[in-house]
Formats: structure tokens, C-alpha cells, sequence
């Protein structure tokens, strides 16, 4: 596995960050040395992450958390979490896009318009808005990284998954088109499909499997933590984070 990079002193902004990929990648950001500023909306699942955090620093020294609780559903309140951030800081170095709902797997025939706006407000536009209002200060890092999770279900056309697959076909499109605008500068934009994953969205997903048989977040969590390194140069390709590998894009053939 690639050792954790150094992320002493990085400000790094994840959402998503009360439970599952997002909890873990909060806490080991923190534990390389970063200040998170974690987003989610489940205030309880933020304060056992700053408890983690605070336990790591009293034996390590390293990391601090700014918990932010936010309904990614409102919008304005993205576009003052980036002007707080700016206040504060100056700028940001690391961007993890990771809260995301899956909402129902059923034919397309039958998904209520309300489960489909939220799927597409939650993890499209809310994530548009995110990277509108963070551009500015990753740009403002030396080194900034952007770290969109997506996921499998982008491109396999498989059946009953249609909103979550047309809502992660469109992040990638919106990471992509980024990457490209941002290639000659240090900022590196990827996205990660983090693969089947043990997780509450994925127990949701598939409630009759076996969740031992699926790698914990942490263990995922750790392998797109590199992701966020000073020292990356990918920009604008994917990451499968549990075959640790990144692929590229290609056109349809
Ligand atoms: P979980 O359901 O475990 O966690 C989702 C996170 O998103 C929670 O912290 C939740 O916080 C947050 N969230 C959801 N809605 C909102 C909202 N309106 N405002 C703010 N935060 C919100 O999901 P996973 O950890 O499994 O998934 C993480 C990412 O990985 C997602 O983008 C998912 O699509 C992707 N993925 C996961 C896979 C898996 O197998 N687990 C496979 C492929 C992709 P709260 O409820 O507290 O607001």
C-alpha cells in the first residue's frame, strides 16, 4: 500500500465526513497532520470525528477538525462555507466531494420525481455549487487537490440504478471539465470509484449481502488518501480505489 503522504498543515474540506468513506478519509486526513473542515448533516456522527481526531492529536500532535453542519441541499449556505473558509484561511488545499444518497433502486418507471430531484440535488448540484465556491481557494494552494467520489454505476447502464447512475455520470462530467480547465495549473481534480464498499449507502443498496464480505471504509479510505498529496501529478482520470489503480477515459467505441 502507498504510505500516507504528509499533509501537515493542509486545510482540507471533506463532506460527507459523519460516517462511512467520508468519516474515515476526515480521520486520516487529521491523522497526516491536516485541519478538516467536515460537512455533513448529522451532527452526532461530526462530534465522534472531532472526539477521533482529538485522541489522535493528544498522541500524535497532528490534526484538527472545524465541523461545519450543513444540508448540502442549501446552496447558499455552500457559497458561505467558501467565503468562511476564505476568511479564515486564505485558501484551500484539499477538496474531498464525497457525501452523496443513493435513492431507490428500482425500474426507471417507477422512481417518484422527488427521489429524483434529491438524488440529482445532493450529488450533482450540490456539488457544482461546492466546486464553484472552492475553485478560487484551491487555486490560491500551491498544490491543491480535488478528489470527486463517484462511482461504478457511472458506467455500467446496469438496471433499476438509473438516478445514482445518471447523477455520477454527471459529476464525472463536471470533475472532467474542470481537470481539463485546470490542467496547467498545480490544482489536480480526479474522481475515485471507490468500489463496493461497507457502508450504510451500500447496505441500503443491497440489503441481502453479507457486509463482511466487502472491505471496511477505513481500509478504502486509505487508499484514495494519497490522492490528496502534495507530491500527486494525475489530473483528470479515475481512480479505482479498491483495485488501487487508476484508469483513463476513452470515448465510446
Ligand atoms: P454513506 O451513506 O455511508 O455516507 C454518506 C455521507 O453523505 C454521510 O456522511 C451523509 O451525512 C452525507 N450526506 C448525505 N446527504 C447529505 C446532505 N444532504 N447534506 C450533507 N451531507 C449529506 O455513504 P458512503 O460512505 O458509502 O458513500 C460515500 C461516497 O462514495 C458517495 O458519494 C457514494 O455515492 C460513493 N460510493 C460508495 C460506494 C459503496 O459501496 N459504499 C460504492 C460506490 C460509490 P449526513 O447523513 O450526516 O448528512
Amino acid at each position: 500500500m502507498t504510505p500516507a503522504p504528509d499533509l501537515s498543515g493542509r486545510i482540507a474540506l471533506v463532506t460527507g465526513a459523519s460516517r462511512g468513506i467520508g468519516y474515515f478519509l476526515a480521520r486520516q486526513m487529521a491523522a497526516a497532520g491536516a485541519h478538516v473542515v467536515a460537512v455533513a448533516r448529522t451532527v452526532g456522527g461530526l462530534e465522534e470525528l472531532d472526539d477521533q481526531i482529538k485522541a489522535e492529536k493528544a498522541k500524535t500532535g497532528k490534526g484538527d477538525a472545524t465541523l461545519v453542519p450543513l444540508d448540502l441541499t442549501d446552496m447558499a449556505g455552500i457559497d458561505r462555507l467558501g467565503g468562511a473558509i476564505h476568511e479564515r484561511w486564505g485558501k484551500l488545499d484539499i477538496l474531498v466531494a464525497n457525501a452523496g444518497v443513493l435513492g431507490t433502486i428500482s425500474p426507471i418507471g417507477h422512481v417518484e420525481a422527488k427521489t429524483f430531484e434529491k438524488v440529482m440535488t445532493v450529488n450533482v448540484t450540490a456539488t457544482w455549487r461546492l466546486i464553484r465556491s472552492v475553485d478560487p481557494l484551491l487555486k490560491l494552494s500551491e498544490a491543491g487537490r480535488a478528489i470527486v467520489l463517484s462511482s461504478g454505476a457511472a458506467h455500467s447502464g446496469r438496471a433499476f440504478w438509473a438516478p445514482y447512475a445518471a447523477s455520477k455520470a454527471a459529476v464525472e462530467a463536471l470533475a472532467r471539465s474542470w481537470a481539463d480547465e485546470t490542467r496547467n495549473m498545480p490544482l489536480c481534480v480526479n474522481i475515485v470509484d471507490p468500489g463496493a464498499t461497507r457502508t450504510a449507502m451500500r447496505a441500503q443498496a443491497m440489503p441481502g449481502e453479507d457486509p463482511e464480505t466487502l472491505p471496511h471504509p477505513a481500509e478504502i479510505a486509505a487508499h484514495i488518501l494519497p490522492l490528496a498529496s502534495p507530491t500527486l501529478t494525475d489530473t483528470g482520470r479515475i481512480f479505482l480505489a479498491r483495485e488501487q489503480r487508476w484508469v483513463s477515459y476513452q470515448p465510446p467505441a
